[in-house]
């Protein structure tokens, strides 16, 4: 499914250079919970965002589902991003200014043809979210926003969903219902890879990879 071969990703500014991956080398297979864990500022969300697409890599090569997401032009891209991969954010990352409906179909605006508001609709009741459509992420429950940003990953139907710190900002209850959430989908045949720096998910983890410094440290299967 994924194929990274020596990664390296250096953030460069005024005040210096930050290796941020070195050289990192990555096979993961399909159908596959992966828990990305290290302490803070390890490398863990850079590499999320490396596989999913969404930062280009100082060196080396990756290939996602067969496509080196970099070689593609803009618009293959966001096109692959939209139709095979969902992704789940700490913070959200709702647009304020769409309702819960709008920001369930967000991947239409990006060229995902397949979405509709029937299937917005009932993953929304799936997710005890459906009467909360018109409202806007502001007037929400922080359980509420990242369920509908579960529901904006899921209907897609991709083949993975990356997931930086899902639970961070959640209490316990809302914390065991993404991760629900997140097995159901992960039993159904998909894929999850999820970075987290506490425990709550190390039951769930099929392989977990540990981080230090940029580099992977240690691959533990289940
Ligand atoms: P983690 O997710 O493990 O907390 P990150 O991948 O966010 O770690 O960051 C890895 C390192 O890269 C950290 O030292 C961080 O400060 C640095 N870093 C992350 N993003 C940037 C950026 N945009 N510019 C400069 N340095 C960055």
């Amino acid at each position: 499914m994924i194929n990274i071969q020596e990664i390296t990703k250096i953030y460069s500014s005024k005040k210096g250079d930050v290796i941020a991956l070195n050289e990192v080398d990555l096979q993961i297979p399909k159908n596959i919970f992966v828990l990305i864990k290290g302490p803070s500022g390890c490398g863990k969300s850079t590499l999320l965002f490396t596989i999913g697409g969404m930062l280009k890599p100082s060196s080396g090569k990756i290939e996602v589902f067969g496509k080196a997401p970099y070689q593609l032009s803009e618009k293959e891209r966001t096109l692959f991003l939209s139709t095979q991969l969902g992704f789940v954010f700490q913070s959200y990352h709702l647009v304020p200014y769409l309702n819960v409906l709008e920001n369930i179909l967000l991947s239409k605006r990006a060229g995902n043809k397949t979405v509709t508001a029937e299937q917005a609709k009932k993953l929304a009741q799936e997710l005890n979210i459906e009467d909360r459509l018109k409202h806007y992420p502001s007037e929400l429950s922080i359980g509420e926003k990242q369920r509908v940003a579960l529901a904006r990953a899921l209907i897609i139907n991709p083949q993975l969903i990356l997931a930086d710190e899902p639970t961070g900002n959640l209490d316990p209850e809302n914390t065991q219902e993404v991760l629900n959430h997140l097995e159901k989908f992960h039993q159904a045949g998909g894929s999850v890879i999820m970075v987290s720096h506490g425990n709550e998910a190390d039951e769930l983890a099929d392989i977990t990879i540990s981080m230090g410094k940029g580099k992977i440290t240690n691959i533990k299967t289940k």
